[in-house]
């Protein structure tokens, strides 16, 4: 890899770079700012979100450009006011060695006037959106028959939203002999032809793989009913208590809808589609960025613009129209060298398109189950219990406890635990008790669900934790518990437990050999799952036997002891976020806004089990 030096930069450039702290040019720039400094060529490149593109061609371009004169000679085409303002933002921290640069930019949703005077004080530089630069261009605001070269920043997505003939009629401004540098993560037919139309043998390169998603995003998709869209979404999210998420809609109303409801049922959830004030959509965003808002319900427009790098979940509670679409999606989630997980909530009719988009992102999607009622109540459960395990002792409280001991003083300590988390537990509980499958049956599936009469689930106490994701926890237990390739399934791993089934002949052996079985010093508990996990059949009167209740339940004691005495107090990034925040999480009565909701301070740390609650009043 070279240096910022190497690829030719001059010192102006070098020392914002160093200003900046990047250390070495990312592949994108390594390939392209030598080709565009060195040549007077068209270039497409095709490269991911997030992979330094802007710098790759704003580098070159202020070095190229003349400063000391006050003609147009860049015209920067992208398609969110979001984009074009961080693009300019970036652009004048890359060139503040450059005295008298002017970079302007010009989008809707602003005063024209203002943006017309920023322009006439002699902007080398413009970035735009197509809408709001085609309408300057025709009340002749600006000038750009001078320009030496344009940039179609994120082209894909601009032909996405319906810019083409806007793009073409800017273009058709522009001098023939300038040089277009377009970039993409993606490369539908829209845009080669838009490169083939307005380009002239363009160098092309590709970094990573060409329409290929990130590695670090797992793929799942979720069968249902189409009536049961809604109460999938929101067993998804109560299965995942630390979910930070986008969720996609296709159309603006359908996003709103959706938020609306989530919002309604108590969770912390917001809106962003294009039909929102600009002044809105800044307000839901900054709430998202702190972590205010755990859901954000965003169209595919709206969320182009988001740059978050933590989002642990992205759900498609539609799918797209466009499969290219679904890349930028799921490209939302897995950044920044973190995992993450894109979920298709799908209907039988819909199956077929994941199949193309299998075949778009050459890589296959797991067919996962919606979790059942039980699974919730322990999900949640155990994560409340990690968060009071983990939780800092607030010594502000001291001068309250002798009135709650003396109202305890008959209690054990064991009592005392049922208690107090029986009082999170019930709301999930009465909530979720009666909740049916919302699994639809797949047309002719040939997998372990039809076998599940026959399975058995278990709740084991290692996790994310403790290193391991689904496909090491199964080759784990396959090894230790000597069973075959596919003898272990549906494993399900959260942050310091998971899920997984065996045959249920397989019962005795998996138990008998976890009772005394210790990994690293500590044990590692196995117990039958509360409930064995989607049999199909729930709703019409539970076939489940007793004796897996009582066969699974062990010593409670025991169990619990040895949970404290195996985690070491450490806590995963979420958890120490959330005991943090986690000043009140039973703020529930507002039935506020989401964005009203943020200024109050805290909604992060809310424990999700005051969701059942709320929805259940309707
Ligand atoms: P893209 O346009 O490809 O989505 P951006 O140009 O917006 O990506 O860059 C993503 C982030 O990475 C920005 O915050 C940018 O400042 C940063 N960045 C860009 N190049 C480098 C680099 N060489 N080293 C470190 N950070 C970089
Ligand atoms: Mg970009």
């Amino acid at each position: 890899m070279n240096t910022f030096q190497q690829l030719g930069l001059e010192d102006s450039i070098l020392q914002a770079i160093n200003d900046l702290g990047f250390e070495t040019p990312s592949e994108v720039q390594d390939k392209a700012i030598p080709i565009l400094l060195e040549q007077e060529s068209d270039l497409v490149a095709l490269a991911q979100t997030g992979t330094g593109k802007t710098a790759a061609f704003g580098f070159p371009m202020l070095q190229k450009i003349d400063v000391n004169s006050r003609t147009t000679q860049g015209l920067i085409l992208s398609p969110t006011r979001e984009l074009c303002l961080q693009i300019t933002n970036e652009m004048k921290h890359y060139g503040k060695y450059y005295n008298g640069l002017n970079v302007t930019a010009i989008y809707g949703g602003a005063s024209i006037t203002d943006q017309a005077k920023q322009v006439k004080r002699g902007a080398q530089i413009i970035v735009a959106t197509p809408g709001r630069m085609k309408d300057m261009i025709s009340r002749r605001l600006v000038d750009i028959s001078k320009i030496e070269y344009a940039v179609l920043d994120e082209a894909d997505e601009m032909l996405n939203m319906g810019f083409y003939e806007d793009i073409t009629d800017i273009l058709s401004h522009t001098p023939q002999d300038k040089s277009t540098w377009l970039f993409s993560a993606t490369m539908p037919k829209e845009v080669s032809t838009i490169a083939k139309k307005f380009m002239h043998n363009p160098i092309e390169i590709t970094v990573g793989n060409r329409n290929e998603s990130t590695n670090q995003v797992s793929h799942e998709y979720y069968l249902v009913n189409a009536r049961d869209r809604y109460a999938a979404l929101k067993r998804l999210a109560d299965a995942n208590p630390d979910i930070f998420s986008v969720i996609f809609c296709r159309t603006k109303r359908d996003t709103q809808k959706v938020a609306e409801k989530l919002i309604d049922d108590g969770y912390s959830a917001g809106a962003l589609h294009g039909d929102l004030s600009q002044n809105q959509r800044d307000l839901v965003m900054k709430s998202f960025r702190n972590k205010q808002i755990q859901m954000l319900v965003a169209t595919d427009v709206a969320a182009r613009g988001i740059d978050v790098d933590d989002i642990t979940h992205v759900i498609n509670y539609q799918l797209p129209d466009e499969t290219e679409t679904y890349t930028h999606r799921s490209g939302r989630t897995g950044r920044a060298g973190k995992t993450g997980v894109s979920m298709v909530i799908v209907s039988k009719s819909e199956m077929r398109k994941i199949k193309s988009i299998e075949r778009i992102i050459k890589k296959q999607f797991e067919k996962k189950e919606i979790p059942d009622g039980m699974e919730i109540c322990q999900v949640q459960l155990m994560s409340l219990a990690n968060k009071v395990h983990d939780t800092e002792i607030n010594h502000d409280i001291d001068p309250y406890l002798n009135d709650i001991n003396t109202l305890f003083e008959d209690s054990s300590k064991d009592e005392l635990i049922k208690k107090f988390f029986s009082v999170e537990f019930t709301r999930f509980h009465n909530y979720y008790q009666k909740a049916k499958d919302l699994n639809a049956e797949a047309k002719n599936s040939s997998s372990r669900d039809t076998s599940d009469e026959k399975s058995t689930r278990y709740f084991i106490n290692i996790g994310k934790k403790d290193g391991y994701d689904w496909m090491s926890l199964k080759d784990f237990l396959k090894e230790v518990l000597n069973l075959g390739k596919d003898d272990v399934f549906k494993v399900d791993v959260k942050d310091s437990f998971s899920f997984f089934n065996t045959e249920t002949k397989e019962q005795e052996k998996v138990l008998a050999f976890f009772t005394d079985f210790k990994q690293n010093g500590r044990f590692v508990n196995v117990e039958i799952s509360e409930d064995k996990g989607r049999s199909r059949n729930r709703g019409r009167g539970g076939r489940r036997r007793d004796d897996r209740r009582s066969g699974g339940k062990r010593d409670g004691g025991r169990r619990s002891e040895r949970r404290s005495e195996s985690r070491s107090g450490s806590s995963n990034r979420n958890d120490r976020r959330r005991s943090s925040n986690n000043t009140s999480s039973r703020r529930r009565s507002d039935n506020d806004s989401s964005s009203r909701r943020s200024n109050s301070g805290n909604t992060s740390g809310d424990f999700a089990a005051s969701r059942p609650r709320r929805s259940r009043r309707k």
